[in-house]
This record gives C-alpha cells, sequence and structure tokens, in this order.
C-alpha cells in the first residue's frame, strides 16, 4: 500500500514539491526494479482555484536556490531563453501564472504523476490514529449556467498518512492553524501597499529601479522591469505553453492600515500614476505611463494589487505526531519587497521532498500507534531547522526593507 500524501495547494511549494516527489518515486522505481504499479506514494494535491494557473496575480522574482530549482525541474532554460536578458544573470522575473503553468505541466508529463484537484477547497483536517482525515468541498458551484461560492456545507472526505500545508499565508493556511491553533498561526499586515501594471509587449524597457522621496523621508519604491509571461493561449498547455516578453511597472508605497483602506480596482490605474508623476527621468515617467495606459485599456495586459504580510516563523513546522507539516509562506511570510519568497517556498520544497524519499526503497513510514516513525519525525525537525537556517537572513532583510519603504525603523539592524 502506497503512502498516502495529500498537498494542500497546487502554489510554488505544492507543485514544485509534487514534481520532486514523483520524480524521486520514478528514480526509485527504476533503480529497484520494482513495478511501477505497486507505487510506493500517491501524492494528491488539493487546489482551491479552478484553474491553479489563472491568470491572478503578479510577477515573482526567482534567485539563488529558486533559479537552481527551475533548472532541475527543467524549466530553467525555457524561462531565461524567453527572457530579455535585461536582468542579471541570477535573476529571473516571471508572471506567477506562467511558472506554474510549466511547473503543472512537468508535473503532467510525469509516468505517474500527482493527481491535481482543483476548485477543491480543504475544510477540515483532523489526526485520528489511521492517519489524516481530510474534509473537503467545492469552492465554486455552478448555478443557473453562473459559478458562484459554493455555500452547501455538505464536506467529502478522505484519509491520508501525511498532509503537507503548502497553503500558503499562515492565517488562512489549514495546515498552519492546525498545527499552531488559529491564533499563533496569525500574521499582520505590513503597512505597504503594491500596485502593479503588467503588459506584454515585444521590447520591454531598460529595467528602472528609485526610491520615491517623500517629506524628506523615503517612502516608497518604482520599478520597471521585464517579466517573462504566457502568450495569448497558452494557458492549460502545460509544458507546451508559449512564452513572451512583459513588461511591469511597479509601485510600493507605504499604506497606514492598507487592508481598510484598500483602493477599489478602478482606481488602481489612477494610484499608480498619481505616484510616477514624481518620477525626474522624462523617458521613465512616459514609459511607464504608457505600461499602466495599455495594462488598463488591453485585454490582456492587467492590473494587480496587494497588501504584504509578514510572519516570522510559524514556530513549529510538523504536527507532534508528524503528520501534518507545512513550507513556504504557510511556514514562514515575508514580505516580497526583496523578491524572496517565491524562491524560499521552492528551497523549502525541495528539501522537504528529499526528507520524505530518502528512505524510499525501505519502508519509509512505519507509523507506531498514530505517529510516524521516530527516524521520519526526525529528519522533518532537520528539515525545519535547516531551512530556518536559509529563511531568517532573507526574512530579516525584507522586513528591514519594508519598514525603510514605509518609513519606519528598521526591526533589527541588519
Ligand atoms: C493568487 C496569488 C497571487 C500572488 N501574486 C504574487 C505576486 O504578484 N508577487 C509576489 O511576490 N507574490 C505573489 N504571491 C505570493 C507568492 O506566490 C508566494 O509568496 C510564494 O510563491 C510562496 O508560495 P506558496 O506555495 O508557499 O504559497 P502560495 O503561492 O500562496 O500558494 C498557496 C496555494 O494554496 C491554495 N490554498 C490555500 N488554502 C487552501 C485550501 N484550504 N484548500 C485548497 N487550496 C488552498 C491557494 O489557492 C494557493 O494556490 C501570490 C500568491 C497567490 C496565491
Amino acid at each position: 500500500m502506497p503512502v498516502r500524501v495529500a498537498i494542500i495547494g497546487a502554489g510554488v511549494s505544492g507543485v514544485v514539491l509534487a514534481n520532486y516527489l514523483t520524480r524521486a518515486q520514478a528514480e526509485v522505481h527504476w533503480q529497484s526494479a520494482r513495478p511501477a504499479v505497486e507505487g510506493l506514494l500517491s501524492v494528491t494535491i488539493f487546489e482551491r482555484r479552478p484553474t491553479p494557473a489563472g491568470p491572478d496575480g503578479g510577477a515573482l522574482l526567482i534567485q539563488g536556490e529558486g533559479l537552481t530549482i527551475l533548472d532541475e525541474l527543467g524549466v530553467g532554460a525555457e524561462l531565461r531563453a524567453a527572457s530579455s536578458g535585461k536582468l542579471p544573470q541570477d535573476q529571473l522575473f516571471v508572471m506567477r501564472d506562467a511558472l506554474l503553468e510549466l511547473l503543472l505541466g512537468c508535473l503532467a508529463a510525469q509516468p505517474n504523476p500527482s493527481e491535481v484537484k482543483t476548485n477543491t477547497e480543504v475544510a477540515c483536517l483532523q489526526e485520528t490514529s489511521d492517519g489524516v482525515l481530510l474534509e473537503h468541498r467545492p469552492l465554486l458551484t455552478c448555478q443557473g449556467g453562473r459559478w458562484v461560492r459554493n455555500h452547501n456545507p455538505h464536506l467529502e472526505s478522505e484519509l491520508f498518512d501525511i498532509v503537507i500545508g503548502a497553503d500558503g499565508n499562515a492565517p488562512s493556511s489549514q495546515v498552519a492553524k492546525s498545527i499552531m491553533g488559529d491564533e499563533l498561526a496569525r500574521a499582520e499586515s505590513v503597512s505597504l501597499l503594491v500596485l502593479q501594471a503588467l503588459v506584454p509587449c515585444e521590447t520591454p524597457c531598460e529595467p528602472y529601479q528609485e526610491y520615491l522621496q517623500g517629506a524628506g523621508r523615503v517612502s516608497g519604491k518604482f520599478e520597471i522591469s521585464p517579466v517573462v509571461g504566457l502568450a495569448p493561449g497558452s494557458l492549460g498547455t502545460g509544458s507546451a505553453a508559449t512564452l513572451q516578453q512583459w513588461e511591469a511597472c511597479t509601485v510600493t508605497v507605504p499604506s497606514q492600515d492598507p487592508m481598510r483602506n484598500f483602493p477599489r480596482p478602478e482606481r488602481w490605474a489612477e494610484n499608480i500614476m498619481s505616484h510616477t508623476k514624481s518620477i525626474a527621468e522624462g523617458t521613465v515617467r512616459l514609459a511607464a505611463n504608457s505600461i499602466v495606459e495599455s495594462a488598463q485599456r488591453g485585454t490582456i495586459g492587467r492590473l494587480h494589487a496587494w497588501v504584504p504580510f509578514h510572519k516570522n516563523d510559524l514556530g513549529r513546522w510538523r504536527s507532534s505526531s508528524g503528520r501534518l507539516v507545512v513550507l513556504g509562506d504557510a511556514a514562514h511570510l515575508m514580505p516580497p519587497t526583496l523578491g524572496w519568497g517565491a524562491s524560499c517556498a521552492m528551497g523549502d520544497a525541495k528539501r522537504l521532498a528529499i526528507c520524505l524519499t530518502e528512505g524510499l526503497s525501505q519502508p519509509l513510514l512505519q507509523c507506531s500507534g498514530s505517529s510516524l516513525a521516530a527516524n521520519l519525525l526526525a529528519d522533518l525537525d532537520d528539515f525545519a531547522e535547516s531551512r530556518r537556517g536559509v529563511v531568517a537572513p532573507i526574512m530579516l532583510a525584507s522586513v528591514n526593507e519594508s519598514m525603510k519603504l514605509s518609513g519606519a525603523a528598521p526591526a533589527v539592524a541588519t
């Protein structure tokens, strides 16, 4: 009987983890000449979005270990080839949907791919002596030909040996809340508002970045960057997706109580324009305005706004039985100010996959009672410790950058 692994969330960390688990399993089958049908792990991803790679989200910077992982999974070269070459060699700026599309495509191309259950929101988790009972329901339901939020309380349940929380932002992560409780999983919004205009383009402008000055102190950041995105019609084509160049114009500005003062979507373009006025360089100002106007007008371009959240470290990354484990934003939620969230989430996923698959050729999960085998618990603790060592300094630098942008004093000197 294969070990039943559920991953909640088909975001960056969930899809990278599934890719590594599926590949490791295929290698073990090959090395140990076990029949593929026997299966060592069965991996199911639960994603509440109907289309995990839908056009919801902006551009993600990928750097450091994130780039190595994209190369290992076989999508790095393609993304680099589609990038304009105007960013430093050790960075890639890519639309979130394009990245997920390629990573989901790689997963689907594996000989024994994970199952991805979309439009499936995990509502509740319960640890039992046999495993974790995972209860879910459709996020949307079709009523009179229209997709609307599902209010039917009926839940389906399934039993898993291990449930991995790749479900993002700790306060809404079911796994983080199950491990730490609602109160301790809470995160704080950062006093910043990020607004982005994104448009496909033939030849992107030169990258440009400056701090916006307000009343004698730093009060925000303005950036123009080339981005790799999907060409029209590429959504749903997986690893065969065609990529094309996009351009992003981003402003990150202080905002008191940003959740309450979050601007309505029809004001986003105007909001960005009000900040681009202060850019001294005439050509950059014109380029910025043209990106924003095209994003506002166009059918393919888009505007995006969000309030970053911050939570230093969840504290514990696994439940005491080891059957619930978190990674990525669910474990450590950093402001996006230095562009490390996605790369750190990918690094967590790779390290966790190594931890879960290292003993695959021997029985891995000898469950004693309701808890996992002691060696696996120790491996999971090593996973959390080693990742904390990588993530903590990056988190501190990102928080300090966000405090600088919001005009506050740094949390701790770097
Ligand atoms: C829609 C979206 C847009 C984003 N846009 C940007 C951006 O423009 N710039 C930036 O820097 N960062 C952005 N981020 C954040 C960035 O992608 C993450 O910080 C980073 O990649 C860490 O990834 P993660 O996999 O840990 O979490 P996430 O990327 O947040 O993925 C979590 C996934 O879990 C799913 N999920 C959550 N709860 C449940 C549940 N109960 N049941 C089923 N599924 C669930 C979510 O739908 C999501 O797909 C965005 C995140 C999201 C979800």
